[in-house]
């Protein structure tokens, strides 16, 4: 089952929670029990890459 994250737009808690496919309703909030929660895009394999030193290439006329 995948992991969705989910945060409550009353105290602005951030959780998880595991969910089965296509079941998008939404959350309760672990602490203040609201429901009142958004599902956020879970950003997984991002790709952080940082290229040191890259080469500039220079900006010709225009
Ligand atoms: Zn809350």
């Amino acid at each position: 089952m995948p992991l969705y994250e989910f945060s409550c737009k009353k105290c602005g808690t951030i959780f998880t929670e595991l969910r089965k496919m296509g079941d998008d309703k939404s959350a309760k909030c672990p602490e203040c029990g609201s429901d009142d929660t958004g599902r956020l895009i879970s950003s997984f394999a991002s790709a952080s890459s940082a290229r040191a030193g890259g080469s500039c290439s220079p900006s010709g006329g225009g």
